[in-house]
């Protein structure tokens, strides 16, 4: 279970989601590798945990349109392409920072 954040902010100039952890830690998530890793039904097979989103058709400059929160154990986005289902859970916020730590 990931700890929850203690800060987030959309740095719209830089491209990229900041997020804080408890522990001290911050991590930076690119706009386009969290639509590109969007966890939801349209973009991933649910059963075969395949995904069929094709992350070459995602625009370079998306952004999040909306953030808010699903509980208090994730986000919800909606991008500045109109895709609004992904439901982020620090659990993917944490996986995504990882992915981003390694480009
Ligand atoms: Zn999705």
């Amino acid at each position: 279970m990931a700890p929850i954040p203690t800060n987030l902010r959309s740095i719209r100039d830089k491209h990229l989601l900041e997020i804080s952890w408890p522990n001290g830690q911050t991590d930076q998530l690119p706009f386009k590798l969290m639509r590109g890793e969007c966890p939801c039904a349209s973009c991933v097979n649910e059963f075969t945990g395949v995904r069929t989103l094709d992350v070459a058709r995602i625009p370079d400059d998306i952004i999040p349109a909306e953030i808010s929160f699903a509980g208090n154990y994730a986000l919800r986005i909606r991008w500045s392409d109109g895709h609004d289902t992904g439901i982020f859970t620090w659990e993917n916020l944490e996986r995504i920072a990882k992915v981003a730590a390694e480009l």
